[in-house]
């Protein structure tokens, strides 16, 4: 094996990264008809095994993904498992790695209304160290993408673009990231995870219907939550203001884990310091990721 070859897992086949083509005229980047997963694998050095954490629950995802966006396939959730774990072998990967599923209309120049031809990309990525200091977040502009316009829950390159006008913007005005309103002016996410509020020991977070990606990481956060610590959640509209006086706010997701918000829109989170129950969560959902507690194992799949 080449030390630092990267692959690609194209429908199956094992490419060289650089391989792995897409025409300039094709649906997938003239009109962003591509739909996608990102999920992490944490190696543990204990079990010399890398996990993937909630693999089929993002397949699952991916498909309806495809699904609402009216993608044509005859591709199935096995299929699609197999080729992931192909991927992070093929890399011999004994690292924390990052990984991205993404589905895409790819003729050599497709219309707008092309269904197909699907194809299905599989890539690998070494981790990196994740940050997880406090975030200096504000209220964007910018109003999250509505299910009337584009459907949030639902995992589409093209809704990246609502999250890219936010942290572009809240980058000028010098915050780290964003916290989206939904058009009927609630609380929705950020631009690439959920968020949790805690306030009176309970977990206050916006239902799906408020404009949110349908997270993987936030279901696991809930039981987590419920199950684990026995903490009451509830799932509702969350005003503005409710994110200035609460106890302690986190965001969630795949790539974020369990972050803290320090402060938003320079309003102090309490001491802007992580509070105990995102602590607690955090050190929990952080040591299941890892294969590191046995009553989770269901979330994991092992690659080796
Ligand atoms: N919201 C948005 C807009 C996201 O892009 C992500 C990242 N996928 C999340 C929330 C978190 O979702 P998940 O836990 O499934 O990664």
């Amino acid at each position: 094996m080449e030390i630092n070859k990267r692959f690609a897992v194209l429908n199956g086949n094992v490419l060289a990264l650089e391989d792995a083509h897409i025409s300039v005229l094709s649906p997938a980047v003239k009109y962003a008809a591509s739909v996608f997963e990102g999920l992490r694998g944490y190696w543990n050095a204990s079990h010399d095994q890398l996990y993937l954490l909630s693999l089929d629950a993002h397949i699952k995802r991916l498909f309806e993904s495809m699904k609402v966006m009216r993608f044509s396939h005859s591709f199935d959730p096995e299929q699609v498992k197999q080729w992931t774990l192909e991927t992070v072998r093929a890399h011999h990967h004994r690292q924390d790695i990052t990984m991205r599923i993404l589905a895409y209309v790819d003729t050599p120049d497709g219309n707008q209304g092309e269904a197909g031809p699907v194809n299905i990309v599989v890539t690998s990525t070494l981790g990196g160290k994740p940050v997880r200091t406090g975030l200096n977040l504000c209220f964007s502009t910018w109003a999250r993408v509505d299910s009337r316009i584009m459907p949030p829950r639902v995992k589409s390159v093209a809704n990246y673009n609502n999250g890219r006008l936010a942290i572009m913007e809240a980058k000028t005005n010098g915050y780290d990231n964003a916290l989206f309103l939904s058009l009927d002016g609630k609380v929705a996410e950020s631009t690439g995870a959920s968020l949790f509020l805690v306030v009176d020991g309970k977990l206050i977070t916006p239902d799906v219907s408020h404009s949110i990606l349908d997270s993987i990481t936030r279901r696991t956060v809930l039981r987590i939550a419920r199950e684990r610590f026995n903490l009451e959640v509830i799932e509702r509209g969350v005003d503005r203001s409710e994110v200035y006086t609460a106890d302690e706010a986190f965001l969630c997701g795949t790539s974020s884990e369990i972050r803290p918000v320090a402060s938003v829109d320079r309003i102090t989170v309490n001491d802007g310091n992580i509070g105990p129950i995102t602590q607690k969560l955090q050190t929990f959902y952080l040591k299941a990721a890892r294969g590191d507690d046995a009553t989770h194992l269901e979330w994991l799949t092992a690659v080796y």
